[in-house]
């Protein structure tokens, strides 16, 4: 490994970090890229230079889920419980709206436990289904207990009849202005924001914002969750667009589990 390498594994360390509950704020570089113009995802790989990944890797995220391959694959094991109030912050941090969680949920996947440590959201959606974007979608990221790997829980968010309860909580409490992390008045049941059904798309890739780190499985449950347009409306009022377009699949496995 040349010192380079070693820059990049520390920077990407640093980040995962941060998505670890812990707010890095001394990392400029953090909030110096945007959705559009120069500083848009065409220019991220050449901001800084950890974020190289972002034009040079070859398992970026997000993708075009199409031609999965049906497998018998394990199930995500989710445990997800109520967020305690203490340990609950929502914050708009300059690219979405993201709640940091601390109080024991995790999922297991293929035997290995990762923490949940945040969740956020994106809109329109950042994987798409065949070409078409959901109206959003909701990541949820753990990381793994004992290496900075990461989780990333993919929720595709459409236009449903009515409002769906389990959110209004967080769409009620989004901060209007970037800022420092709110606390939430209210817990969160975080296993109610899931789709009843569990099926689910996967993929070795990556963060889907700077610096790309090609750290993250992807499971990208196969079924939506709806919210009424009010609740899209709150959220795309704030932030509309900031999803990244999606990677080329390149060599890598996109399976789907049977169910
Ligand atoms: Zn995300």
């Amino acid at each position: 490994m040349n010192v380079s390498s070693l820059l990049v594994l520390l920077a990407t360390s640093v980040f995962a970090l941060s998505l670890g509950g812990v707010l890095i704020l001394t990392n400029a570089a953090d909030t110096d890229w945007s959705y559009a113009g120069d500083l848009g995802p065409g220019h991220w790989g050449k901001l800084f230079p950890e974020f190289a990944p972002c034009e040079e890797g070859n398992a970026q995220s997000p993708i075009d889920i199409s031609d999965a391959t049906e497998v018998d694959l394990v199930e995500v094991e989710f445990h997800y419980g109520e967020t305690e109030r203490t340990k609950q912050n929502i914050t708009n941090n300059g690219h979405t709206i993201q709640v940091d969680v601390s109080d024991g949920s995790y999922v297991v996947y293929n035997g290995i436990a990762y923490d949940l440590a945040q969740f956020h959201f994106h809109s329109p959606s950042e994987h798409t289904i065949d070409g078409e974007a959901a109206a959003m979608e909701l990541h949820f990221v753990h990381v793994d207990r004992n290496s900075n790997a990461l989780a990333v829980v993919g929720v595709l968010l459409v236009e449903g009849e009515d409002e769906n309860e389990a959110y209004t909580n967080i769409f009620d409490n989004m901060p209007a202005e970037a800022g420092e992390p709110e606390t939430m008045a209210e817990p969160i049941d975080l296993e109610a924001l899931l789709p009843q059904r569990r099926g689910y798309y996967t993929y070795q890739g990556s963060l889907t914002t700077p610096p790309c780190s090609e750290i993250v499985r992807w499971l990208l449950l196969d079924t939506p969750v709806e919210l009424s347009r009010a609740q899209i409306e709150a959220y795309t009022a704030l932030y509309s667009g900031n999803a990244r377009p999606v990677q080329p699949l390149g060599k890598r496995d996109l399976l789907r589990s049977r169910r």
